[in-house]
């Protein structure tokens, strides 16, 4: 992904494309070189705001942009480099059919030509397109347009795929619909902040610091890290609970288990809000749900678990961050079943500063899972058994093929 367009490959007026996240929105003409620009990080799921500077039309350097809602002016190390680690060697700079360099008419009428073979001779199903985190949010709507509604694949597969996936299912099953109900200020209005299998003090930098300043300004909020791996965001920990590897899905319905037990369960919140929460109970009663057993299985002190469950089922302000480490599991859905039953069952949930926050690793990959950017969803929130879906998005789109 380029830093800059190229200054000896102008895009021309009559063809303008969106900008994606990493490319340079500039200010100035086609034939005026712009000294400024701004651009989004590709590196990290915080997708920081970027203010360029550019010399003899290269970056010479980049500020975080004050203005910006995820970063508000702050660079981590590695945007603060941006400038001096993107460059174009080893690029594709131009259109190129094997290994040629062609103009893009040759180049798109080829691969218009070499989809239709494929698909003539091994099916319309047998395209396939995957997206990386790094477009925009039109970029991959436009992407999904092409190949389900005009190639007719539902084989359109984002970065969410391989990220976010079990974090999808979780929230689609829980509240019907793929939709985190968090966003990053709810980490300063937190009283309890709970990382599980996430470190933000290594994958999310600028996010981590601004959790680290809102704990600075409030001593009251209290971090909880729980990881069995000691990593660096322990650093900003009040507490840390170094489970056995597999064992989260244990720690939270046996805090599940434990709220009820303790009176600490929401139940008018429950009885607005929710269904099922006494068949969600019993299966987590399946267990021994006692402190010792549960502790014994995830491998902790059982006064350091008692003392999460005490603190988590005691504050409303919950935020529960989990990452990679609990999605990227062949149980990774029930793991985060389980994290967003809890703050369902205590009504943490739906206030500021409360509630199951999945965070990206990619700067984009909410964008992509906006639009429908996953094969086993249609479009825009709508799968494909949704009611009515098909022909809906297939008029909009104007579509050949829904
Ligand atoms: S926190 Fe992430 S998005 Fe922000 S500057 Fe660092 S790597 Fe880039």
């Amino acid at each position: 992904m380029p830093l800059s367009r190229s200054a000896s490959q102008p895009t021309s007026p009559a063809t303008p494309r969106a900008a994606g996240a990493g490319d340079v929105m500039d200010e100035g003409t086609t034939t005026c070189p712009p000294s400024k620009g701004t651009t989004t990080c590709p590196y990290c799921g915080v997708g920081c705001g970027v203010d360029i500077t550019f010399s003899d039309g290269k970056p010479s350097a980049v500020a975080g942009t004050r203005s910006h809602p995820a970063n508000g002016g702050r660079l981590c190390v590695k945007g603060s480099a941006l400038h001096e680690t993107l460059g174009h060697e080893g690029r594709l700079l131009y259109p190129q059919v094997d290994g040629q360099r062609v103009d893009w008419d040759c180049a798109l009428d080829t691969l218009a030509e070499r989809l239709a073979a494929t698909q003539r001779e091994h099916g319309q199903q047998s395209v396939a397109a995957y997206l990386s985190g790094q477009l925009l949010t039109e970029d991959y709507y436009v992407a999904n347009k092409l190949f389900k509604g005009f190639l007719g694949t539902p084989h359109v597969d984002t970065n969410s795929r391989l990220c976010m996936a079990s974090a999808v299912s979780a929230y689609k099953r829980a509240f019907g619909a793929d939709a985190v109900p968090c966003c990053y200020a709810d980490l300063e209005c937190a009283e309890l902040v709970v990382l599980v299998g996430a470190n933000p003090a290594w994958n999310h930098p600028v996010l981590y610091q601004r959790l680290k300043a809102a704990k600075q300004r409030n001593p009251l909020l209290r971090v909880v890290v729980i990881d069995p791996r000691v990593t660096d965001s322990c650093e900003i920990a009040d507490l840390y609970l170094g489970i056995a590897p597999g064992s989260d899905a244990r720690l939270f319905t046996g805090l599940l288990a434990w709220m009820a037990a303790n009176g600490r369960v929401d139940r008018p919140y429950l009885e607005r809000h929710t269904q099922g929460f006494e068949q969600t109970l019993s299966a987590a009663r399946e267990d021994d749900v006692s402190l010792a057993a549960i502790a014994a299985d995830c491998d902790i002190d059982p006064e350091r678990l008692e003392t999460f469950y005490y603190w988590f089922a005691n504050q409303l302000h919950v935020v529960t961050l989990y990452s990679q480490g609990i999605n990227q599991s062949s149980s990774g859905s029930d793991k985060c079943q389980a994290i967003i039953n809890c703050h369902l069952a205590g009504g943490k949930l739906g206030l500021p500063g409360a509630g199951p926050f999945s965070i990206t690793g990619q700067p984009n990959a909410m964008g992509g899972r906006e639009v429908g950017g996953l094969a086993n969803q249609l479009a825009a929130h709508m799968d494909y058994d949704s009611p009515g879906a098909i022909d809906r998005v297939t008029r909009f789109w104007r579509a050949r093929r829904g």
